[in-house]
């Protein structure tokens, strides 16, 4: 749980982060910046909701007057503009951020807004990503959003119980209908919002993202269930992402299919084993990508191993080829390698991971071998 010192001492985090970084005014719409530093989240809505933060003076929450009812006030920290229907959102933004030479913008406020505050801020100031300010702070998570975190997981970790058990049926429904069933059942179990639940069968595990669809599923094939949502760790507190894939065989699996699930298992435990403070975030998606490639796999690998996640579902640090960033305590992100192949079947698993002084801390830890369900 955050107090209103824990959100002062994030602001005073931010704005020597601004002056180190030569950024005079802050600009955080939508996406997870904003709970994270103030412990509101803006719905993802046209209207503009914005908190300018210049480095020197009070922060000012600009909001549409119909959202403030769901605002926690907290003047130390910020005071709130709401706007009505009729004002212009963007004039106000202008005046409280004007004189800035350099602005910093959040990555999810919405095209229409950036181009607008590019074209009306007076000076053309020099615009930037306040993920470049935000995101490393973000990025190490304190021990209540570990906390956090965890109650996520392991809400999470239940509903893919119910699924080895062989509790959710599977045989004869569609995956949009077990896409429905997995989404209630995060919501029994303590998330407020679902934000995915990818059942992709047979040959349509062998794309990443497939969306749950017609298909009925079948005896005899892979079910690959990509499911999270968002779990509160109190009343009026912003909520933190849980995110699981696990695979299971609605029947005796084909020994070809065994055999690159194993290779799959032994590649993603490589890689939580090789998430260790101060290891290079490519190194670890290395880890993974040797133990496919040696099996013979690796160009069928074609992702990253892995995202950060807290309040946002994707965030820093990306477990990524090109990102040399050592892991630092604190960090919490995805480890999900996936071997698809084309035209034929495919499987991912996917865990939460925390790298701290004492090591790599799974989160989830719920069965990882491939299960099979007779449902
Ligand atoms: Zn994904
Ligand atoms: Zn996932
Ligand atoms: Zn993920």
């Amino acid at each position: 749980v955050q107090t209103a010192t824990d959100y002062l001492a994030r602001l005073d985090r931010v704005r020597a982060a601004m002056t180190a970084q030569d950024v005079d005014v802050l600009l955080l719409s939508v996406g997870g910046d904003l709970p994270w530093l103030i412990g509101y989240e803006a719905m993802n809505l046209p209207r503009l909701t914005m908190l300018v933060v210049p480095r020197e003076s009070q922060a000012t929450l600009v909001i549409p007057n119909l959202e403030v009812p769901r605002v926690v006030p907290r003047s130390e920290a910020f005071c709130i503009r709401g706007w009505a229907e009729t004002e212009d959102p963007v004039s106000i933004v202008v005046d409280l951020a004007g004189g800035a030479s350099s602005v910093a913008i959040g990555d999810q406020t919405w095209g229409r807004y950036v181009v607008e505050l590019a074209n009306r801020l007076p000076g053309q100031p020099r615009l930037r990503r306040a993920t470049d300010v935000v995101g490393p702070l973000r990025q190490r998570k304190d021990a209540a959003e570990i906390a956090a975190l965890r109650s996520a997981a392991q809400a999470a970790d239940r509903v893919a119980a119910q699924l080895h058990s062989g509790e959710i049926p599977l045989v004869g429904r569609t995956e949009a209908d077990v896409s429905a069933d997995i989404s209630r059942r995060l919501l029994a179990e303590g998330h407020i919002h679902v934000n995915f639940a990818i059942v992709a069968a047979g040959t349509n595990a062998s794309s990443p993202h497939h969306g749950a669809g017609p298909r009925v599923i079948e005896r005899n094939e892979v079910v690959l269930c990509d499911f999270g949502g968002v779990f509160p760790p109190g009343e009026h507190e912003p909520g933190y992402c849980s995110d699981i894939t696990r695979c299971v065989f609605t029947g005796e699996p084909d020994p070809a299919f065994a055999e690159l699930y194993a290779v799959l298992w032994e590649a993603q435990a490589a890689a939580v084993a090789a998430a260790v403070v101060g290891t290079p975030a490519e190194d670890v998606d290395r880890a993974a990508r040797q133990v496919i490639a040696d099996a013979g796999y690796g160009e069928y690998f074609i992702h990253r191993t892995g995202h950060g996640i807290g309040l946002g579902e994707h965030e820093d640090p990306y477990i990524v080829q090109g990102n040399a960033a050592p892991l630092a305590a604190g960090n919490a992100f995805s480890i999900e390698p996936g071997i698809y192949i084309p035209g034929r079947w495919g499987a991912r698993l996917e865990d939460i991971v925390v790298a701290t002084e004492g090591g790599p801390d799974p989160l989830n830890t719920v069965e990882h071998g491939l299960v099979v369900v007779d449902a």
